[in-house]
């Protein structure tokens, strides 16, 4: 986990065109991306379906190549995955099924040869006390909801102390009060760990609630339309005023009226949220 530091961005990344080349036809996933991530932000991707948030968490999980632009962590530029970034997805089988959740999350920690076995099951049993799974240690993942899964997958990131924690839509295959929770549970837990968070969202109201800046991208191919401040609202806003002005400026953002670029009149109505537009 990196120290809170504010000398120099932890992430930066340089106008990033991301493209896919089938035989038949290329697919421009995203276009001239750019930000900045620091130390201890939780910093949101959001956007539509499509737009290249997925491929965007890849290439800084160093598992696809950009066409153009770059990306450097801690001013190193990324060029293969590493054990610095640790990815939580979707999907609940990200946990192989014949080892118990204490191995799953011992499992990294070991083959990356960053622990001997006995400090891979402290740093293992530590995580798994802070995501409330102390007593599930010896179960086997089919066992568990899939909220659980997703609470063993994030003690398995986090027990390895990466710079950054890649987050792809984690909760959204949970049910409705099952994702609050985890969005609750997971701002605790970096209230105590202090991680620096990149996580990929389709949905306003959760960048609003687990961010504390918001990169908004547009449509196919994702462009940056606009980078908000986010970090005054958290689950107890749900609802008020200045919360849904929130989530209907950048609903405004993400699917313009008649004309592309938002009113100046949106964005003094938040004047609580700062706010830099890009025009599009
Ligand atoms: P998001 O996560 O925002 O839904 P993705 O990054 O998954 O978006 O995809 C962005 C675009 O790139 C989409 O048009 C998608 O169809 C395309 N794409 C994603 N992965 C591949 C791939 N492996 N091959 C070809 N096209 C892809
Ligand atoms: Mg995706």
């Amino acid at each position: 986990m990196s120290q809170l530091t504010t000398a120099e961005p932890l992430l930066q990344v340089n106008a990033l065109d991301i493209e896919y080349r089938t035989r038949e036809r290329r697919v421009r996933a995203t276009h001239d991306v750019s930000f900045d991530v620091w130390p201890g932000d939780r910093f949101i991707l959001l956007g539509p379906s499509g737009c290249g948030k997925s491929s965007l968490l890849k290439s800084v999980g160093g598992f696809i190549k950009p066409l153009r632009g770059e990306i450097t962590l801690a001013g190193s530029r990324i060029s293969a995955p590493g054990p610095d970034r640790m990815m939580v997805f979707q999907e609940f089988d990200q946990l192989p099924p014949w080892k118990t959740v204490l191995q799953n999350v011992m499992f990294p920690l070991i083959a990356s040869r960053k622990a001997t076995r006995a400090e891979a099951r402290d740093q293992a049993l530590y995580f798994l006390d802070k995501v409330g799974l102390a007593n599930f240690a010896n179960a086997l993942p089919h066992t568990l909801s899939g909220g659980m899964k997703q609470r063993v997958a994030i003690a398995r990131a986090l027990a390895m102390r990466p710079r950054m924690l890649l987050m792809d839509e984690p909760f959204a295959a949970l049910d409705a009060l099952t994702r609050r929770t985890m969005q609750e549970e997971l701002l605790s837990l970096w209230d105590e760990e202090r991680f620096t968070l990149l996580f990929v969202t389709h949905s306003i109201e959760e960048a609003l609630v687990v961010g504390s800046r918001i990169l908004v991208l547009s449509p196919h191919p994702g462009r940056v339309r606009a980078e908000l401040n986010c970090h005054q609202y958290s689950l107890n806003d749900f609802g008020s005023p200045a919360f849904q002005a929130a989530a209907s400026h950048i609903h405004h953002l993400l699917f313009p009226p008649a004309v592309n670029v938002p009113s100046s009149s949106a964005i003094q109505e938040l004047d609580h949220v700062t706010a830099t537009v890009y025009s599009s």
